[in-house]
C-alpha cells in the first residue's frame, strides 16, 4: 500500500528530501505523494522515511492501495534499474 499524506499535513516540507524515490512534492500549502513512485521505502529503509521525520505523523499507509512487499520491491527495481537489492534489503515488512 503506498503511503499517503493526510489532511493533518502542515506543509513543513521535512519529508520531501527524505524520499528515496522523489515521490513527494508540494501542492499548494501541503505536500502529496505520487503513489506510482512510493515503495513505502522498501529496498532502502526499514521504515517510511516521510513518516519518520513528519512532526505530525501524517504519512500513513493508504488503505485503498494495498500492495505486497514483492510488488513494492518490483517498483523499486523499476525506479532504480541501477540498484542491486540483496537478499536482506531493508523493508518495513521485515522490521522486528
Ligand atoms: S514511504 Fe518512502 S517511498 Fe513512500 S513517499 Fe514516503 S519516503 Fe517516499
Ligand atoms: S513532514 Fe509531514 S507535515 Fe511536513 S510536509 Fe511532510 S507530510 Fe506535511
Amino acid at each position: 500500500m503506498a503511503t499517503w499524506i493526510t489532511d493533518e499535513c502542515i506543509g513543513c516540507g521535512a519529508c520531501e528530501p527524505e524520499c528515496p524515490n522523489q515521490a513527494i512534492r508540494a501542492e499548494g500549502d501541503v505536500y502529496v505523494i505520487a503513489p506510482e513512485l512510493c515503495t513505502e521505502c522498501v529496498g532502502f529503509h526499514e521504515e517510511e522515511q516521510c513518516q519518520a521525520v513528519c512532526p505530525v505523523e501524517c504519512c500513513l499507509p493508504d488503505p485503498d492501495r494495498p500492495e505486497t512487499e514483492a510488488e513494492l520491491l518490483e517498483r523499486a527495481h523499476r525506479l532504480h534499474p541501477e540498484a542491486r537489492f540483496g537478499e536482506n534489503f531493508p523493508s518495513r515488512f521485515r522490521r522486528g
